[in-house]
């Protein structure tokens, strides 16, 4: 795993969409926005591969379509799959972008915002190296906040939301230990982003859905 981060870069989003200040690790698991300007819902994940593992290099090669499925015997339900976030957030805080913001990924799956279906179509995905059963580290809040910021300052943000609103009682994650109230930055809020699904967030876990939860948020597939 590396270490963490000395200091926090400032992330800035090109007009290609591509942010300075993450390292670019381009995937092909992505296809066009319906509307290319409709960039307006950030959605919050978490993963780890194998489950629960931290640093091994799987997520990011998972992502990038070079996985080997026989790393892990866990990967053989992966098999097949074509998936990919805009950013992943390391332990470190590092932050490695995936896809431009421009174009649509493939990390919602089945999904709905404010009755709209299809968040792919409009979202930008981060990824949280984490599970739902422990604490994300204080720089990766950080980085987090700083790249929400910096996508509230290119696109038209109107709110942030986790996989577990979006695709309610299919997805767990990011978790109940995930704190909304830790990126809730004065600049996002200035910007008008909302955060509906803050509320309560931050809790102490309990059981609940966190007990009931499968391991990884690996398995979304391309939209249909
Ligand atoms: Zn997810």
């Amino acid at each position: 795993m590396r270490e963490p981060l000395l200091r926090q870069p400032r992330f800035e989003i090109g007009p290609e969409g591509w942010a300075l200040g993450a390292l670019a690790m381009p995937s092909l698991h992505f296809d066009l926005r319906p509307d290319p300007r409709d960039v307006s819902l950030i959605v919050v994940h978490n993963i780890t591969l194998p489950p629960g593992r931290f640093g091994t290099g799987c997520v990011e090669r998972f992502f990038t379509g070079r996985l080997g499925l026989d790393e892990d015997p866990s990967f053989e339900s992966l098999r097949g799959l074509r998936v990919a976030s805009h950013f992943f957030i390391e332990r470190s805080g590092l932050v490695i972008q995936f896809l431009s913001c421009a174009v649509r990924g493939w990390h919602a799956g089945r999904s709905s915002f404010e009755g709209r279906p299809r968040c792919n179509d409009f979202s930008v995905g981060i990824e949280l190296e984490g599970t739902d059963f422990e604490p994300f580290e204080d720089i990766q809040y950080e980085s987090l906040a700083a790249v929400m910021e910096a996508l509230a300052r290119r696109y038209p943000i109107r709110a942030a939301a986790g996989h577990s609103d979006i695709a309610p009682g299919r997805k767990t994650d990011p978790g109940p230990y995930f704190d909304w109230s830790r990126v809730m930055t004065r600049g996002l809020l200035e910007r008008g982003v909302a955060f509906p699904f803050a509320a309560g967030a931050g809790k102490a876990p309990g059981a609940g859905a966190a007990a009931r939860a499968p391991l990884t948020s690996a398995g979304e597939g391309r939209p249909s």
